[in-house]
C-alpha cells in the first residue's frame, strides 16, 4: 500500500499540532488549572471546617444544657427556707452545693474552649474565603487570555483544517480513520518509520519478526508498545 499521502497528511497535521500545543502549553493555561486546583482545595476545606463548625455548636447547645440543669439546681435550692430545712438536708444542700459549684466550674472551661474552637474556625474561614475569592479573580483574568489567545490563532487553526480536509481524499480511507482515532488519543505524530530494521521509530519497541515480514504488503504496523503506525522508509 502506497502511503506517501499519508505521509503527507501528517505532515500538513503536523503544523495543526503545534498550534494545538501552542495553546495547550500556555503559561496561563497552565495557571488557571493552578488556580482551579486551589479553588478546589478551598472549597473542600470550607466544607472541613463547617463541618467542624457544627460540632463545636452542638457541644455548645450541651454545655448550655447542662448550665440550665445545674442552675435549676440551685434556684430550687435556694427556694427553701432555711428554718424549714432538717439537719439532713442541710447537709445534703452543702454538698449540693460543691458538686454544683465545680459543674460550673468546668462548664465555664468547656465554654472558654468552645470559644476560641469558633474563633480560630471563623478565622480560618475567612481566610479560605479570601483564597478562594482571590483565585476566582486570578482565574477569570486567564480565562480572559486564554481566549484571547485562542482567538489569535483561530485564524491559522481554521486554514489549516481546510487543508488536511482537502488532503484527506487522496488516503486510503480505513487508514485515515484509524490514524484520526490515533490522533484524538493523543498519539503524535502518529506515523513513524521503521528504524535498524526493527524498531519502532519512536519508542524503540523491537517489534516481531511477522509483523515487520509484512510491512511492505500492508504498508503499516501498529507499534504494540505505543500503537503508533510503522512504516518501511
Ligand atoms: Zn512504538
Amino acid at each position: 500500500m502506497n502511503i506517501e499521502n499519508l505521509l503527507k497528511y501528517q505532515a500538513k497535521d503536523e503544523e495543526l499540532y503545534k498550534v494545538e500545543q501552542k495553546l495547550f502549553n500556555s503559561q496561563y493555561r497552565k495557571k488557571a488549572n493552578e488556580l482551579t486546583a486551589i479553588a478546589k482545595k478551598s472549597q473542600t476545606r470550607s466544607a472541613e471546617l463547617e463541618a467542624e463548625a457544627g460540632k463545636l455548636i452542638t457541644e455548645i447547645e450541651d454545655i448550655k444544657e447542662k448550665y440550665n440543669l445545674n442552675k435549676s439546681k440551685t434556684d430550687s435550692m435556694l427556694s427553701s427556707k432555711i428554718e424549714d430545712m432538717t439537719f439532713e438536708d442541710i447537709e445534703k444542700v452543702n454538698s449540693l452545693k460543691g458538686k454544683i459549684l465545680s459543674n460550673l466550674n468546668i462548664l465555664e472551661k468547656m465554654l472558654q474552649k468552645s470559644a476560641e474552637n469558633i474563633n480560630y474556625i471563623l478565622a480560618e474561614f475567612n481566610k479560605t474565603k479570601k483564597t478562594f475569592d482571590d483565585a476566582r479573580v486570578q482565574y477569570a483574568m486567564c480565562k480572559q487570555k486564554i481566549d484571547e489567545e485562542t482567538k489569535a490563532l483561530q485564524p491559522e487553526k481554521e486554514r489549516l483544517e481546510k487543508e488536511l480536509k482537502a488532503l484527506e481524499k487522496d488516503v486510503d480511507s480505513t487508514l485515515l480513520a484509524e490514524y484520526k482515532k490515533k490522533r484524538n488519543d493523543n498519539i503524535f505524530p502518529v506515523i513513524v518509520p521503521l528504524e535498524g530494521g526493527a524498531f519502532c521509530g519512536r519508542c524503540r519497541m523491537e517489534q516481531p519478526k511477522v509483523a515487520i515480514s509484512r510491512i511492505k504488503e500492508k504498508g503499516v504496523i501498529t507499534c504494540e508498545h505505543c500503537k503508533r503506525f510503522i512504516y518501511q522508509k
